[in-house]
């Protein structure tokens, strides 16, 4: 174990001597404060009273730099150069402060990069790396005005958003056509060989290879197929993918089954991904890739995985990270006072698929999740525990929002769904009827809305079948009559290219139950290209789903391939985004879309054409901090040698917290990429990283506001203020 101190003492290296020597010809104040320091602190002092004068010709960026976000004044309106004068001083302020670094498990990382400048300036030392180095670059140019923000206009952004075919493309279908031929002849082998023996999914001797083809052909239109026929195997998957994996990506997987990571490839979701890559779909289909094939850094980190969310560590009895108390270990989450999350003891806690940067990694780890889909189907104690978990949310004060997921909500078997879905019924029936017995002010949240969290319209749309479109719809009718009135599918779509045929056709099925479908996007490195996500947020409109969150990737190394800057999701936000923007004046119409759910494509046309946007950017791009909620309020108040940057973040002060978000102050995290590694990920996607520009000096960030759509419907009577089943500690309670 080293010490961290120590690394002071390190030779820098001859490409960080270069930049450096680049850093201090470009700013010659920089390089007369760094020479004349007799010690770092002189040079601390030195770039202070300098940038502080700077950012001192701004009274709003003064007022921004001293009181933060919340002061009345949006970081979008200071000028570029102030960015930087702010970040310079925040990271003077926070000079030697040490944080654990969990990318490197647990080790210390101390942030002072002025020292590190003046050590290397003076003494050649200080361990600094040249993605360190880049970042100063950026930095003092921004500060000087050399680095200027272009922001690309709408006509840009359209143009590149055609880099990415959806699903939907007919040359796509084609292709995916292809793959599905391919995997199926396959298949079909290994069941007359005898490699493959299913007691459901078999031929009859005298079946000739026409009607096994055209038997498979109608297997490949039930959900339960792709699961029974789902590749665990690295070998497997590659066979199915004709032998088009390379070796070093056959390592990787190889590694990844000798490590006991789990390995979960339904045949549908195989079947989008290109074999050969067509002229115009050029990559394409990286970002499902990305989900699929297994990175490096996860092999090395899985064993010494740590749980992101804190929060989701629980202890019946014990209040957790967030103080709520809850009945069972594994059932219930919970982070807000109005919702919890309900994962039920069903096949539901498992997939049909995995994803590579799932936060539930962690939970695979030490084995508490797997794939063995029997084992995972209800129990008897399951009935019991229901009860318990219903009573819990009735007899909540807050509570007014379930969101049964997994895994994946639609993972269930319908009996199993129908069954939770009734007691999710009963539990709203009677916190209502016990509202009648209490007075104004006292009364208890009543349940108005109901969510499945589910990823299958994408991953397995052949499980939307038309029981269970009946099932959702018959909840749906009876549950209006006592006051649920927002019914939502919430799914995770990627890319524009899982939007397939099938997939549109299952979310059609959602939406005549009268369900809207939102969705959740996760930022990876392959969907944060320019264009991606903003051709993501159209194709959804076009089938009927509205953008609900773009999250950054959350976890530490093992997510590092997956893993863009918070700086590239501010940026995506503000220049990419916002041509979706939707007019104030439709705010009241948007609200009320879940009221009218069966029409939500027709009412999201009508908006885009009125409104001339070529999509509504209703979602909100945020981190799920390691503490408690969402947020993308943050300034960047660090960086460590390796030019990975460290980001301070406050809560969202629009959203209902558990006080204890008052005790806990502000959350830090150290981002487990650099922007220099980032730009040579997107380098090595074939991105020109020219059109990136401005991407260093997205330092701050603030929380978007959220669309009156997501808002919880205005309750008729006064609820009380107390809260059931939350424990704060005997010394938060103080003040
Ligand atoms: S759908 Fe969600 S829960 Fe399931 S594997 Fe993917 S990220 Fe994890």
């Amino acid at each position: 174990m080293y010490n961290v101190y120590e690394l002071d003492k390190i030779a820098i290296t001859v490409k960080s001597r270069k930049l450096l020597k680049q850093l201090l010809k470009e700013n010659p104040k920089l390089d007369e404060i760094m020479i004349n320091a007799q010690n770092e602190t002189e040079a601390l002092i030195g770039v202070k009273n300098w940038v502080f004068e700077i950012l001192s010709q701004s009274i709003d960026a003064k007022k921004y730099y001293e009181e933060g976000s919340g002061n009345g004044i949006s970081f979008k309106s200071l000028k570029w150069s102030d960015y930087a004068a702010i970040r310079i001083l925040d990271y003077i302020d926070n000079a030697g402060r040490e944080f654990i670094d969990l990318n490197l498990r647990g080790k210390l990382a101390i942030s002072n990069p002025m020292q590190l400048i003046w050590l290397a300036a003076n003494r050649g030392t200080g361990g600094a790396k040249p993605y360190f180095f880049e970042d100063m670059l950026h930095l003092f140019r921004q500060l000087m005005g050399e680095d200027e923000r272009i922001k690309p206009d709408k006509a840009i952004v359209l143009e590149w958003m055609k880099r990415y075919p959806s699903g939907l493309d007919p040359r796509i279908i084609k292709l995916r056509e292809e793959n599905r031929d391919r995997i199926i002849n396959i298949f079909i082998d290994k069941i007359v060989d005898g490699e493959i023996n299913d007691s459901k999914y078999r031929f009859e001797n005298e079946n000739s290879r026409r009607e096994k083809y055209e038997k498979m052909l109608e297997w490949w239109k039930e959900g339960t197929f792709h699961l029974h026929f789902a590749v665990r195997k690295a070998d497997l998957l590659n066979e199915l993918m004709g032998f088009s994996l390379d070796p070093d990506t056959m390592d990787i997987l190889h590694d990844a089954e000798n490590k006991g990571i789990p390995f979960f490839v339904n045949p549908y979701y195989l079947s989008l991904l290109h074999v050969r890559v067509p002229y115009f779909a050029i990559g394409a289909d990286l970002a499902i890739r990305d989900y699929i094939i297994y990175s490096r850094q996860l092999i090395e980190e899985f064993g010494h995985i740590r749980a992101w969310e804190k929060e989701d560590s629980v202890e019946p009895g014990i209040p957790n990270a967030a103080g709520w108390l809850l009945p069972t270990h594994y059932n219930i989450h919970r982070r807000y006072p109005d919702v919890a999350i309900l994962i039920p003891d069903t096949m539901g806690r498992a997939c049909s698929g995995l994803c590579s940067s799932c936060q539930r990694m962690y939970d695979f780890q030490n084995g508490h999740l797997n794939f063995n889909l029997n084992k995972l189907k209800p129990s008897e104690s399951w009935n019991e525990r229901l009860v318990k978990l219903m009573n819990y949310f009735e007899n909540d004060s807050q509570l007014r929002d379930i969101l049964i997921t997994g895994g994946d909500a639609l993972m269930s078997a319908d009996k199993s769904l129908s069954k939770i879905l009734d007691a999710v019924y009963e539990m709203a029936k009677m916190k209502k009827e016990a509202n009648k017995l209490r007075t104004e002010g006292e009364k208890y949240a009543e349940i108005c809305r109901v969510r499945l969290g589910t990823r299958l319209p994408i991953y397995l749309p052949q499980r939307i079948t038309v029981n269970l479109v009946n099932i959702l719809k018959n909840f749906k009718k009876k549950a209006s009559k006592i006051g649920i009135k927002q019914f939502v599918i919430q799914t995770h779509i990627e890319s524009p290219m899982e939007v397939t045929p099938e997939a549109k056709e299952g979310i059609q099925k959602l939406i005549s139950a009268g369900w809207i479908v939102t969705n959740q996007h996760v930022f990876t490195a392959a969907s944060s290209r320019r264009g991606h996500n903003a051709k993501l947020r159209a194709v959804l409109n076009e089938v009927g789903v509205l953008p609900y969150y773009t999250f950054s990737v959350k976890g530490y190394m093992e997510n590092n391939h997956a893993f863009a800057p918070n700086a590239r999701a501010v940026q995506e936000s503000i220049e990419e985004k916002v041509i979706g923007s939707v007019p104030e004046e439709y705010f009241d119409m948007i609200k009320d879309f879940p009221l009218d759910a069966e029409n939500i494509n027709e009412n999201i046309n009508m908006v885009c054409k009125n409104a001339d946007i070529p999509f509504l950017a209703l979602d909100r791009n945020v981190l799920n901090l390691p503490g408690v909620g969402k947020s993308l309020t943050f300034r960047i108040i660090g960086i460590t040698r390796y030019g990975r940057r460290i980001l301070e973040f406050d809560h969202d002060a629009t959203r209902f917290h558990s006080p204890i978000i008052h005790r806990m102050g502000k959350i830090v995290i150290i981002e487990s990429k650099s922007i220099s590694e980032y730009r040579k990920q997107l380098e090595d996607m074939g991105e020109d990283i020219s059109e990136y520009a401005g991407l260093f000096g997205y330092s701050i960030g603030e929380t978007e506001s959220r669309m009156s759509i997501y808002e919880y419907p205005d309750y008729d009577y006064k609820i009380t203020e107390e809260f059931t089943n939350l424990e704060l500690e005997e010394e938060l309670k103080v003040n």
